[in-house]
């Protein structure tokens, strides 16, 4: 694919503008019952996918040109991954990884480096060399030992690692954990080949952390391990699964296995990150609990949310008037009553006064509906069925349920 340099100088690249807006917590989990539409609505789409994968192209060829200049040997290529090798970026929020694995980088003299305040060797040609080459469109942002942070063509987050392999020095150390990436984003995708809501599952968790100042101490890569351990725990739902991990967080644990062969064995957040994750977390359960309590699989009719625990919850929430396809109380009311009048099968429940046609069903609290099994009237139909379920234990087939 030609690289195209000029595309990435420009001063507005257009092309997180045209993400959708961030949207909010309860709108995300209006979807969770259908997890290619929390992908539609957060995933990274396919133009902003095209256009970072030209960039890290680019910004991966620079890399590798200058340290060859320098005579320096890298091994097995330049890998591309993080979230955006995983498939789990956010539309609003693009991030990837760029690994590099330098044949003679050594971890001690960059932690040494890095402690002086400098940049090691490697870190500085690489970034000498993407300034010249793409001038505004790399920005540094902040630094590690063996990662450069930087901000590429305006709106893509590059975590550039520089490493070595631990299997050349037989050392275990945490600078080279970037070594193992690709191995570990190779198990990832293949979780999520095999488990087709654990995308959406991502998506939900990173879009309630970048909502609150109080969960950003927990990676990407955290957070998707725990994820994993979601969907293999808590049932093959989304709503169930992140509950599972809104529990886990209120409850003070981050605690999960870390598959990197390089890094400690388990992976965990400090007290201070634990502290501030357990709650805000307990908070979202509570502010959401009607979007995250259990057992509650049943669909409105009109606009498919899945919140209700039975038929006549779904009835009640058309009644309110507030459903998204049905607005208006009134109108609402009127429709269910005209549908409940439509068929022989569901007329029976209606007050013989009304079939008759001598009343509307216009005045407000009037007793338009009647239980078959002792005559009890109701006004609303919602009314009738939860009646129906408690005194006779019978279900009220209407309106699809
Ligand atoms: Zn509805
Ligand atoms: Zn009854």
């Amino acid at each position: 694919m030609p690289y195209n340099d000029d595309e990435w100088h420009g001063r507005e690249s257009g092309c997180e503008k045209r993400a959708p807006p961030r949207p909010s917590l309860e709108e995300v989990l209006r979807l969770v019952d259908a997890p290619e539409r929390v992908e539609r609505r957060l995933r990274m789409t396919d133009d902003q996918r095209i256009r970072c994968h030209k960039l890290l192209e680019g910004f991966a060829r620079t890399a590798y040109r200058v340290l060859e200049d320098e005579g320096c040997e890298i091994a097995e290529g330049i890998y591309v991954g993080g979230s955006f090798g995983r498939r789990t970026a956010l539309n609003y929020k693009l991030d990837a990884d760029i690994v590099i694995i330098a044949e003679d980088f050594d971890v001690h003299q960059a932690q040494h480096d890095y402690n002086n305040g400098a940049l090691n060797w490697h870190q500085g040609i690489v970034l000498d060399g993407l300034q010249q080459k793409f001038r505004r469109g790399c920005e540094y942002v902040a630094g590690s030992p063996w990662c450069l942070k930087l901000k590429a063509g305006e709106f893509l987050r590059v975590d550039l690692i520089i490493t070595g392999n631990p299997e050349w020095t037989h050392e275990r150390h945490r600078g080279f954990s970037g070594a193992d990436s690709q191995n570990v984003d190779r198990q990832i995708l293949s979780f999520a080949m095999r488990h087709p809501e654990y995308r959406a599952l991502v998506l939900v968790a990173k879009h309630w952390r970048n909502l609150d100042s109080r969960a950003t101490g927990i990676t990407s890569y955290h957070l998707e391990l725990l994820c994993m351990e979601a969907v293999r725990q808590c049932g093959s739902n989304v709503r169930d699964q992140f509950r599972c991990l809104l529990e886990r967080f209120a409850s003070g644990d981050t605690a999960v296995n870390n598959p990197n062969r390089f890094n400690p064995k388990v992976l965990e957040s400090g007290r201070r990150v634990a502290a501030d994750l357990a709650d805000y977390a307990a908070e979202t359960l509570d502010y959401y609990r009607r979007h995250l309590r259990p057992g509650n699989r049943t669909a409105c009719p009109l606009c498919g949310e899945r919140r209700f625990l039975n038929g006549s919850g779904a009835v009640a929430h058309l009644e309110s008037g507030s459903c998204v396809k049905c607005r208006g109380q009134e109108n609402a009311q009127k429709t269910i009553y005209d549908f409940m009048g439509g068929s022989r099968q569901t007329q029976q429940y209606l007050t013989p006064m009304i079939t008759n046609g001598s009343h509307g069903h216009g005045s407000s609290g009037y007793q338009a509906y009647q239980c078959t099994h002792c005559d009890r009237t109701f006004a609303k139909l919602s009314a009738l069925m939860q009646h129906m379920q408690d005194r006779h234990q019978k279900t009220l087939h209407a309106l699809g349920f």
